[in-house]
């Protein structure tokens, strides 16, 4: 069966630490609690993908340790496709975060075996592909692997969807490759626009990335989104939910938007579809989240 959404990014293991206060530099101080996660943007969008019932693969490089198998446990419970998910010689990618109840935050993350993405287990993947199907990227593993897949990809007839978060610059040979750039307020004015305060400037800004990309989605967090193709802008508000993390917003969002276009659904429904999936998770608990279905995104949409 061809694969519908193929994402090739990152796989991190998280690990959250809750304390009073940061630790200041040479000490110890206890923690309140303390809880894991599998995380990475590429792994996050590929189980929301799934979750939004497309035929999703990964492209990724896990590390020969036990956060690896855990990563990898968690996207085949998520009925993701792992058979190029790779073990590279390092340790998994992961990350360590400290956060106080008033909202101040520290964190470290560790590449590691996402440096390592290999080019066999990219062509493997987009080999699969089907000439429907859409090739997610984001930033979090190195650029050159992102240019061999989305050439490949474009050369199979599929479109290109990059998420360019964490914010970089982008080779112009890379946006040449790109059908649909999604930037959140920080990665859009990383890249050239003006800032994004609201949703008539994220309008503005994604028409002013536009002559980068062909279709420019800038999401403006609880404000909603904004979308500039063909030479039109047009804007969704978000939707209003009691909220209880925007953690994974932008992830939920773009998985899910990457499996409505791999069922044939036309760019500005899908990102409506999109913007009821995100909004549902971020009114979600995290350890409510992996029961979350399409039809809570439905009931949302009615
Ligand atoms: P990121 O997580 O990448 O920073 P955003 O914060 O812009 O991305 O959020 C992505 C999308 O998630 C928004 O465009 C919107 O559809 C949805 N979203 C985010 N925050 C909220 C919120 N508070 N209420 C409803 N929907 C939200």
């Amino acid at each position: 069966m061809a694969i519908d959404v193929l994402v090739v990014g990152s796989l991190h293991y998280d690990i959250l630490v809750q304390s009073d206060r940061l630790p200041r530099t040479g000490e110890t101080f206890p923690g309140s609690h303390w809880m894991t996660k599998c995380g990475g943007k590429g792994g996050n969008q590929a189980v929301e993908a799934a979750r939004h019932g497309a035929a999703t693969a990964m492209v990724a490089c896990i590390g020969e340790d036990e956060f690896g198998g855990r990563l990898l446990d968690n996207l085949a419970s998520s009925r993701v496709d792992t058979r190029f998910v790779a073990r590279g010689k390092t340790g998994s990618g992961m990350s360590v975060a400290i956060s106080d109840p008033a909202g101040d935050y520290g964190a470290i993350i560790v590449t590691g075996s996402n440096a390592l993405i290999a080019e066999a287990d990219i062509l493997a993947g987009v080999a699969e592909l089907g000439p429907d199907g859409i090739l997610v990227l984001q930033n979090e593993v190195p650029e050159a692997a992102n240019l061999i897949v989305a050439r490949a990809a474009r050369a199979r007839g599929a479109r290109v969807v990059i998420n360019a978060a964490p914010a970089r610059a982008l080779a112009p040979g890379l946006l040449a490759l790109i059908d649909i750039l999604i930037v959140n307020a920080v990665e859009a004015e990383m890249l050239g626009s003006r800032a994004v305060e609201d949703l008539s400037s994220a309008v503005t800004a994604a028409a002013e990335l536009s002559a980068l990309v062909p279709a420019v989605i800038v999401t403006a967090g609880g404000d909603g989104l904004a979308l500039h193709t063909a030479g039109r802008g047009t804007s969704i508000a978000a939707h209003r939910v009691a909220l209880v993390s925007t953690h994974g917003a932008g992830d939920a969002f773009v998985g899910a938007l990457a499996a409505q276009l791999a069922r044939g659904t036309e760019l500005e429904q899908a990102m409506a579809y999109a913007n009821a999936a995100a909004a549902v998770l971020v009114s979600t608990a995290e350890a409510a989240r992996a029961a979350l279905s399409p039809d809570d995104t439905e009931r949302l949409l009615r």
